[in-house]
């Protein structure tokens, strides 16, 4: 299924990649970047087990979250103790200077929880926050630095959700990352790769990630053993003193510094902001797609609702009838996910900041009108939002550059997490602090807070949480949880994330082979279909109905869980190192 081109082609990808300025790219373009290489296709067999299941982004992390599991934790507390080992282990994708977005299912209660520890705009921000010299920069010159920043969710999120779902204790659940990182850690392939690559502008010259990734001038190498002691020193103060060290201890004295004094583009974090920031508890996003119940993430991510959407614009057509991944199913797919895209590209943002019409747009009456656009032998074009009552609105020209990392677990209860969490672009904005890095979320907001004179919804504003494409899922069949799933990718994690659904609710593949599916996306402008495999056949096919076609690797980290008769399947993407272990 896949050849060896795909790597050649990943390689001419990175290069034109950064060789643009964003002033000359679409919205769509400029979305539709990923810089994030595929380092290797590692198949694996499907996992099964009778109790409890884990599947992460790292060897490592999975190991220590199946050991909580074991030693009586929930699936909350693993989700802890994964998080610590990724910011270790994978800190090119997430780590405690991140967000996420965590799916909480408590078996016990039947009830379905969405915790938001998404990145916040400092409160000194403005909607100008990314113009110089009276325009716009570039996105490649916002990334790097202490002014893309946001202030790091995903520890108080996690905390949270521990306090109301955790049987360890919070301070065990630090112990085995503490141990890594004194220890080290062998270099995976990927890591090192990445830190090869030099995909981020400011690894090798911001200290001090420049001496950690490049120690003696050469990049870190798979294999080498890596030790993090600033990093372990953090997690000890932070297992004994929870996660008001990090908000409001010597650690938030640290992190404010090395935003406001980064060399490159100082930021405007303080003190204050990082005392103020709060998870919250938000109201999951819910629909159903056949007899199934579909669940994620609403504002500020778009996940959830363009998942759903895509679905719900499918109903029609009846994907069941077509086998897996055939032309006419990918194209059908392909145009609802431009409609999708349109509509969130025009009314998604924080939802606390802007009202987003999510009743409206998920509405079966205004659902049957968008599917009506959508034809079986012609490619739609562009696709414009659909109108709804409301105050005009227009698209903001936002980038998502995925790096990012998916966590699911069910532990032996049935309690189930679906975490999405994000540093945003390889290794964020490289600014590090006691061994670890800070986010460049902000680069998630429009960088212009007007197009064509109108108001955009995800422009900056002081507080506020940057529209996010992660989309953590979880599937329910007559209330019963079936599934769990999330995926890196940017905003391709929306079409990895749908069209694993299709796989499993329609095609009824196992969970690992509907991740293996060679991947198509469409975010509103070209088809891209992934190099190197059967799909991209169906290129003069598709250019036929009028698609703009583009080879190219889609670079997918699906992380899933699926229910059976059995127990649990597990299953982890190939196309990158991750792996499922249950018992
Ligand atoms: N920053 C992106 C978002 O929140 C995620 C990037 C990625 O998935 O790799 O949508």
């Amino acid at each position: 299924m896949f050849k060896l081109t795909r790597f050649c082609i990943l390689f001419v990808s990175l290069v034109s990649l950064f060789s643009q300025p964003i002033s000359a790219e679409s919205f769509t373009q400029r979305e539709a970047r990923d810089p994030e290489a595929a380092t290797g296709f590692q198949a694996h067999a499907l996992v099964t087990a009778k109790q409890a299941m884990v599947s992460s982004a790292n060897p490592y992390a999975t190991k220590v979250g199946l050991s909580v599991l074991k030693q009586g934790g929930t699936a909350m507390d693993a989700a802890v103790a994964i998080q610590a080992v990724l910011t270790l282990v994978e800190p090119q994708s997430s780590g405690i200077g991140g967000g996420a977005f965590i799916l909480y299912w408590d078996q016990k209660a039947q009830k379905l929880f969405t915790l938001d520890g998404r990145e916040a705009a400092p409160s000194a921000a403005n909607e100008h926050l990314f113009f110089e010299n009276g325009k716009p920069i570039s996105w490649h010159q916002a990334v790097v630095g202490g002014r893309s920043v946001g202030v790091p969710g995903v520890l108080a999120a996690l905390e949270l959700g521990q306090q109301k779902w955790g049987k360890l204790s919070w301070q065990s659940l630090f112990e085995q990352a503490i141990e890594l990182s004194e220890q080290g850690f062998i270099v995976s392939p990927r890591l090192a790769k990445l830190v090869e690559l030099n995909i981020n502008p400011g690894l090798a010259k911001l200290e001090p990630a420049k001496s950690y990734f490049y120690p003696a001038n050469q990049p870190l190498k798979a294999g080498d053993l890596k030790r993090n002691p600033a990093l372990a020193e953090q997690f000890k103060q932070i297992a004994k003193q929870g996660s008001q060290y990090f908000y409001q201890g010597d650690l938030a004295q640290k992190i404010v510094k090395a935003v406001q004094t980064s060399d490159i583009a100082p930021g405007q974090l303080s003190q204050s902001d990082l005392k103020n920031y709060q998870p919250k508890l938000r109201a999951p996003l819910c629909g159903d797609y056949h007899d199934y119940q579909v669940c994620g993430f609403g504002p500020p991510s778009s996940g959830g609702f363009t998942v759903l959407q895509i679905l719900q614009l499918l109903e029609p057509f009846k994907l069941a009838q077509y086998p897996a991944n055939s032309a006419t199913a990918l194209h059908l797919f392909s145009q609802a996910s431009k409609l999708a895209f349109a509509d969130r590209n025009r009314y998604l943002a924080d939802s606390d900041f802007t009202s987003v019409p999510l009743n409206q747009l998920l509405k079966p009456d205004y659902l049957n009108k968008r599917s009506e656009l959508i034809q079986l032998n012609t490619d739609l074009g562009v696709a414009k939002a659909g109108e709804i009552r409301q105050t005009k609105i227009d698209e903001g020209a936002s980038l998502t550059q995925p790096n990012t990392s998916h966590i699911s677990i069910v532990d032996k209860w049935g309690n189930a997490v679906s975490m999405t969490t994000s540093i945003e672009m390889a290794f964020g904005s490289t600014v590090m602090v006691e061994g670890f890095l800070l986010n460049n979320q902000l680069t998630d907001f429009s960088f212009s807070p007007k197009q064509n004179g109108q108001l955009v919804v995800n422009r900056v504003e002081p507080n506020k949480r940057p529209r996010s494409s992660m989309s953590p899922t979880m599937v329910f069949k007559n209330g019963q949880l079936v599934g769990v799933l999330g995926s890196p990718g940017g905003s391709r994690i929306i079409n990895y994330v749908a069209q694993t659904l299709i796989a499993k609710l329609d095609w009824q593949l196992t969970i690992q082979a509907a991740i293996d599916l060679p991947k198509i996306t469409n975010l509103n402008g070209e088809t891209s279909l992934e190099a190197g495999t059967n799909i991209a056949e169906y290129q003069t096919q598709f250019e036929k109905l009028g698609h703009k076609v583009n080879i190219r690797e889609l670079n997918s980290g699906l992380h899933a869980i699926w229910k059976t008769q059995q127990g649990w399947q597990g299953a982890a993407d190939p196309r990158r190192e991750g792996i499922a272990l249950g018992y």
